[in-house]
């Protein structure tokens, strides 16, 4: 199938590593131009190295997209440099463990790490998402629907833009602007890691949760999340729009008593 995105540009927030650096990579696949938004400076230039040797065209802005006003300049950049914006995957964010017990400083630095940068990007995108009838992706996490306990400020962000998924979609129904949601579960990137690293027997935690996994209880690539989002962003997905879309090999909903 050809997703007819060739030329078409999209922000990847987080986009030169794990889920991001997935999506930033189908995204060029298909013939789009992906720009990458993110604080990670060093993967950032080893992926900008590799695309420069091909005839894609790509660029990245290095930032905390805590800051706002980084936000307002990836929008400027990019319009500066390719006139369009036809899709913005947000996608950054870290399951920082801001529990109860954290406090509520904990808490709002976890809002503001999860959250406020999901509402930037599309607030400033959108006088060129409503010219190019754009499309919106938002990752949030399965945290969002089973809780993980230990981690309040992550679930409530994540809950928040499945909220925001619909409300935007509703909202930009107007401008033929569609917002969909993936929500991952058990994908190894470089933040999974870390998480799992956090176990006195990190090797046992990981076979644990793969033999839970219903289809092939292995986890889900970061290639499998991609696919589906970079068809959200096509035009081959034209009528669907305000969809919660779960890529996580039956994680989530299917019978307990299958695994
Ligand atoms: P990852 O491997 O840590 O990659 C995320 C990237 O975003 C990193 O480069 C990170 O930089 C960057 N980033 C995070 N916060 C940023 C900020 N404030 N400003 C600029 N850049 C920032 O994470 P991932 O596992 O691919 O996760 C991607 C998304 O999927 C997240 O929203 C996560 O909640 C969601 N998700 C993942 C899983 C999973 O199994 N992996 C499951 C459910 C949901 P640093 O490396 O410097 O932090």
């Amino acid at each position: 199938m050809n997703l007819e995105i060739k030329d078409n540009v999209f922000i990847v927030s987080g986009g030169s590593k794990g889920i991001g650096e997935g999506i930033t990579r189908a995204i060029v696949a298909e013939g789009g131009i992906p720009v990458i938004a993110t604080r990670s400076t060093e993967a950032t230039i080893r992926i900008s190295g590799e695309l420069s040797k091909t005839s894609n065209k790509h660029h990245y802005v290095i930032g905390d997209l805590r800051d706002t006003e980084f936000c307002k300049k990836i929008i400027d950049e990019t319009v500066e440099k390719f006139g369009r914006i036809d899709g913005i995957v947000n996608n950054a964010g870290v399951n920082d463990g801001a529990g109860l017990e954290a406090g509520p400083g904990a808490f709002r630095k976890s809002i503001d790490l999860n959250l406020f940068h999901y509402y930037d990007m599309v607030h400033y995108a959108l006088p060129f998402l409503k010219e190019s009838k754009g499309s919106i992706v938002n990752i949030s996490s399965k945290v969002a629907l089973t809780g993980q306990g230990g981690t309040s400020g992550y679930a409530a962000a994540k809950g928040a833009q499945l909220a925001l998924t619909r409300e935007w979609a509703a909202d930009l129904l107007k401008y033929s602007i569609r917002v969909n949601a993936i929500i991952p579960a058990e994908v190894m990137t470089p933040l999974y890691r870390n998480w799992l690293d956090t176990f006195d027997n990190p090797d046992q935690k990981e076979s644990g949760i793969k033999s839970k996994i219903p289809l092939g209880q292995r986890m889900t690539t970061t290639e499998e999340i991609a696919s589906m989002v970079v068809f959200l962003l096509s035009p081959k997905s034209s009528h669907t729009t305000g969809q919660i879309i779960t890529v996580d090999g039956g994680y989530v909903h299917l019978d307990r008593s299958l695994t």
